[in-house]
């Protein structure tokens, strides 16, 4: 079975004098002021980002529980009846084939979409944050492994891409993979709703057991490029996606 890395919450930080700490999410009124960086929860001072491992889990949206809903049956019920499960935490899996008409999220066809029409490539919040990008070869590796491999039975697993990467670096990424490196990301201090700010997840139980990433953001942006301009029908979906977003305020915020 599958899940989302993205949907546990605000992740795992260190706070200089509290210690280890998992936010909760931020503010609708700390977003209107920009302040992007998620507080200490005890001394609202500023975190240090660590990469979030499988121990804690802080589901904090209707997706994200029905995620941990799942593992839960799968990894309870399965222990009890003998069926031996493992739960992986996919982190944002990229790869060719990913739908471009959903262009309600997703950094690598949103960005392909803006770059390959000419427009720059436009991020949330400042840009700034940090995602955790996984190729889709890499994530087919990680599945063939834990069907196996017993040590996997019952585990939980993040599967991630190993790399820190902001949202601005993937599209400088994506415009010099178009051949338009001067198509510099833009934000607007848009945010969605509900967003999480850093995801960066610890692989270190997969790596363990053998597996390590292989592809990196450059593969899988030349690979997605490709195959998009193979489509017939491959055109601008994220445009009207967005001011649908808007329209509904799943994405606030922007010009002051
Ligand atoms: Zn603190």
């Amino acid at each position: 079975m599958a899940s989302s890395q993205a949907a546990y919450g605000e992740g795992k930080y260190l706070c200089a004098k509290d210690g280890v700490q998992f936010p909760a999410p931020r503010s609708e009124a700390q977003l209107q002021q920009r302040q992007w960086a998620p507080l200490c929860p005890l001394c609202g001072g500023s975190l240090q980002l660590l990469d979030t491992d499988e121990a804690r889990v802080n589901p904090h949206n209707s997706y994200a529980m029905s995620k941990y809903g799942g593992e839960q049956i799968a990894l309870v019920l399965g222990r009890r009846y003998g069926i031996a499960s493992t739960a992986m935490r996919y982190s944002i899996v990229q790869g060719t084939r990913q739908s471009f008409r959903n262009a309600y999220s997703g950094a690598l066809r949103i960005f392909a979409m803006q770059v390959l029409s000419g427009q720059q490539p436009t991020a949330y919040e400042d840009g700034e944050q940090v995602r955790d990008f996984v190729n889709v070869d890499d994530v087919a590796r990680a599945n063939l492994l834990v069907l196996e491999d017993a040590r996997a039975d019952y585990c939980a697993f993040n599967v991630g891409g190993g790399r820190r990467v902001t949202v601005n670096e993937f599209a400088r990424v994506m415009a010099a993979g178009a051949g338009r490196p001067d198509l510099e990301p833009h934000s607007t201090g848009e945010y969605r709703f509900g967003d999480t700010r850093h995801i960066s997840s610890d692989v270190g139980a997969l790596r363990a057991l053998g597996w390590q990433p292989l592809g990196d953001i450059q593969r899988s942006v030349g690979a997605y490029l490709e195959w998009a301009q193979q489509q017939p029908d491959f055109g601008d979906f994220a445009s009207k996606a967005r001011s649908y977003m808007q329209q509904v305020g799943a994405v606030r915020g922007g010009a002051q």
